[in-house]
């Protein structure tokens, strides 16, 4: 297939429900977005996946859902306050902004040209902007009501770790897992869903002992990979790691030459960022970072708590290490949308279909009536739906023939579509079409739901 470009992802998403832009009848806000009916079970089916392989069939990991807004003191000792901040440069000329990282020879502003214009000399020297959103909490807006909302997830975890190692009765190592919204004052936004200001991010702190994090960084940089290949269906060829050392940077799988050097976050001693071929290049899906004791001793620091964990086995204390793979929701949407994407030629007409893995697609099953003008056929098929409807997310549609009814679920992607026509009145059977093979064969209504549970769960 040609290679896919951006708009026709867009287009597909606004046309069939996934992604609205946000406020959108006020000409939407920059960097915010709607999730329409379809989009709200992609990215649950997404948001399942992930807590499936991370906490669900693990019994060294455990869930926290913690507030949006902390304490301010978290986001000193993180460092937030002071140093989570993006290079940003002006065009004098085109008034146009970027984030100055983002440009190739950006040390040196004066020697490059605009990308917008084209003038050369007329970008601006970088200056940090800092990313945190800040509100104030109270009814008095001063200096000593200051918050923020959070830029990341992580934080929560280093704060309640004492709580829940406690709780949850866990030794070393042991994870902590969260998901939820995060908010980033971007500069430039953009690339679709790629880059927002409030997004949601997936985040495991997985806290060890100092002297075993490389193995452990290593042994996640596998797990998340493989999450992504088996359970995205990523192929190979899309799919790379961006080794980040403090003396270098490699890539491991694809076009290893596109790289440019870089340094870990102040946080951390080295990353494995996973990178997917999107139509704008290989651009970070998830980041694995070996943070060291960074957080906890600074949190340790700063609220005079000790954040330290005794081995019973070694009878040694030390404040744990820590391995954190984090990834988002949207970019792992995005994923799901570019990688299965195609556009096929059946019998002189052209077919769009979404070939998600049965257990992202929104809809798992459609069920129509042959004929809508026959009562008895309409009836057999929203009772099917219906039953179906205990078990898994299905549709009834009676909008338009069959023909159309087949190519409306493609597009989203639906695994299958069943028929109730007159036959099924006298022989009490169906028949399910695959959307992939677009195989169709016929199944008693009966068993139709043990049929679909066994292919879909
Ligand atoms: P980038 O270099 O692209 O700005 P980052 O290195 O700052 O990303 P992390 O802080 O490591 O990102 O966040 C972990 C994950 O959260 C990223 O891999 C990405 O999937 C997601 N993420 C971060 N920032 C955004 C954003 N502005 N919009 C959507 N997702 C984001």
């Amino acid at each position: 297939m040609a290679k896919l470009n951006m708009e026709t992802i867009v287009s597909l998403c606004k046309r069939r429900g996934f992604i609205f832009q946000g406020s959108d009848i006020y000409g939407g806000i920059g960097g915010f977005w709607d999730y329409g009916p379809l989009g709200v079970e992609l990215k649950n089916n997404i948001k399942r996946a992930w807590w499936r392989a991370m906490v669900q069939e693990r019994d060294d990991i455990v869930g926290i859902d913690a507030a949006i807004i902390m304490n301010p003191l978290v986001w000193k000792a993180s460092g937030h306050v002071d140093t989570f901040s993006d290079p940003l440069t002006d065009c004098k000329n085109c008034r146009h902004r970027f984030r100055a990282d983002n440009l190739k020879g950006w040390e040196n502003p004066e020697k490059i040209a605009c990308p917008n214009c084209g003038m050369r000399g007329t970008l601006t020297p970088p200056r940090d902007f800092n990313l945190l959103f800040k509100t104030t909490v109270g009814p008095v807006a001063d200096e000593g009501s200051i918050a923020y909302l959070r830029p990341e997830t992580a934080q929560a975890m280093f704060v309640q770790y004492r709580n829940v190692q406690e709780t949850a009765r866990k030794k070393l190592p042991f994870g902590i897992a969260q998901q939820g919204r995060s908010f980033r004052n971007e500069i430039v936004h953009g690339d679709f869903i790629f880059r927002d200001r409030e997004f949601e991010q997936m985040e495991m702190e997985f806290f060890c002992k100092p002297g075993t994090e490389d193995e452990w960084h290593d042994y996640w940089k596998e797990a998340r990979l493989n999450w992504w290949k088996q359970t995205l269906n990523v192929s190979d060829e899309h799919i790379r790691i961006k080794v980040i050392r403090p003396d270098r940077t490699y890539i491991e799988g694809p076009d290893p030459d596109d790289v440019k050097e870089e340094k870990p976050p102040h946080y951390s001693k080295g990353n494995y960022d996973l990178e997917y071929l999107f139509p704008m290049g290989w651009s970070e899906i998830e980041g694995i970072a070996s943070r060291t004791n960074f957080d906890l001793s600074a949190h340790a620091n700063l609220s005079g708590k000790d954040l330290s964990y005794f081995d019973d086995e070694t009878k040694e204390k030390y404040i744990p290490y820590v391995v954190e793979p984090a990834m988002g929701v949207e970019r792992c949407f995005l994923v799901a949308l570019i990688e299965h994407y195609r556009e096929e030629q059946v019998k002189n007409e052209k077919r769009v279909v979404l070939k998600f893995p049965y257990a992202l697609a929104p809809y798992k099953a459609a069920v129509f009536p042959l004929l809508r003008n026959r009562p008895e056929l309409v009836e057999m098929a929203r009772n099917l739906t219906r039953d179906l409807k205990t078990e898994m997310m299905a549709t009834y549609d009676d909008t338009g023939a069959i023909g159309k009814l087949y190519r409306r679920q493609d597009e989203i992607g639906t695994p299958f579509c069943i028929t109730v026509d007159v036959q099924s009145l006298d022989d009490h059977q169906v028949t399910i079409r695959d959307r992939d093979s677009m195989e169709q064969v016929r199944v008693d209504v009966s068993q139709v739901k043990g049929w679909l549970g066994e292919r879909v769960r």
